[in-house]
């Protein structure tokens, strides 16, 4: 088996790895994870991913099991395993399985004894992202229906998961979320729409998570090339009358969205922002 998994500092091939039926990730979704780019061998905004990860366990109450330095060694020393050179590696943490497991109560909510937490970490290859050219795809809308920490990365994905399927039934990659009228965020990415040369992104809030790589595009790609960006909230209304249309995220770093439902966007090609933005983030990954 080429590919393998880290679980508490033991590195298994990746059809080995198990873990407890107690842990409290397993039953209460009770963890936060974080999925870090790297681009030819070269992780991609650690710094950013790991602050968020750190942000993430702050906010569901849960220790950083290691202090930074163990992190960057256990990191490395298992990435010595990976031969993809653009790959993502995922983490994931969860409060783990009680130290003393009592026979009576194997499964309380209140997170109230000592805990082992558990490190979990794989790799997996990225395609697409380095190829040459933009990618577009399908989206749909559906109704924001997930709870109101969406600034957390936690591994509770059921909505997600969910509406990802919808969306793939329906021939579409993304499903934009709509929460009282206004765009959020996608199930898996942040969204932007142009129009008249402006950019506009939703605000950061509980209700989207805190993307890096649209932080990224915010920061390094859209101010640096002149680009006029809002972050505030937008309708149904102006998503579909934008002139363009794109999301971002780790694992894809821009993508263009030609059709939402049954609306097709009408990029005109001699004014195309995207593609230009796409070209500027790029450049970054070389
Ligand atoms: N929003 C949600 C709900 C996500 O799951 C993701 C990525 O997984 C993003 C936004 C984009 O975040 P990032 O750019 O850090 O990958």
């Amino acid at each position: 088996m080429k590919n393998k998994v880290f679980i508490n500092d033991v590195i298994y091939d990746a059809t080995e790895a198990k873990i407890s039926v107690f842990d409290r990730g397993y039953l209460f979704s009770d963890g936060i994870y974080e999925l870090i780019p790297y681009f030819k061998s070269k992780a991609f905004l650690f710094n950013e991913h790991f602050h968020r990860l750190k942000n993430s366990l702050n906010m569901i109450g849960m220790d950083n099991p290691y202090e930074d330095k163990i992190w960057i060694n256990k990191i490395d020393n298992f990435l010595e395993n990976c031969s993809y050179d653009n790959f993502f590696l995922y983490i994931q943490i969860t409060r783990g399985v009680p130290n003393d497991l009592n026979e009576e109560i194997l499964r309380e909510h209140s997170a109230t004894k000592t805990y082992n937490p558990t490190v979990f970490m794989f790799y997996s290859p990225i395609k697409n992202i380095m190829g040459c050219s933009l990618n577009s795809v399908n989206a749909i809308t559906l109704e924001d229906k997930r709870w109101m920490q969406c600034d957390i990365k936690s591994i509770s994905l059921s909505f997600n998961s969910y509406a990802k399927t919808l969306a793939d039934k329906l021939d579409a990659y993304e499903a934009i979320l709509i929460r009282d009228g206004n765009i959020t965020e996608g199930c898996s990415s942040n969204i932007f729409i142009i129009k008249d040369n402006v950019i506009k992104t939703a605000p950061k809030s509980n209700l989207i998570l805190p993307g890096v790589t649209r932080a990224f595009i915010i920061e390094k790609v859209i101010k640096n090339n002149d680009f006029k960006i809002h972050e505030e909230s937008f309708d149904v209304g102006e998503l579909l009358k934008a002139d363009e249309v794109f999301l971002t995220n780790s694992s894809q770093g821009i993508l263009s969205i030609k059709k939402i439902d049954k609306h097709i966007i009408k990029t005109k090609s001699e004014n195309n922002i995207t593609q230009k933005l796409f070209n500027s983030y790029k450049e970054f990954l070389e």
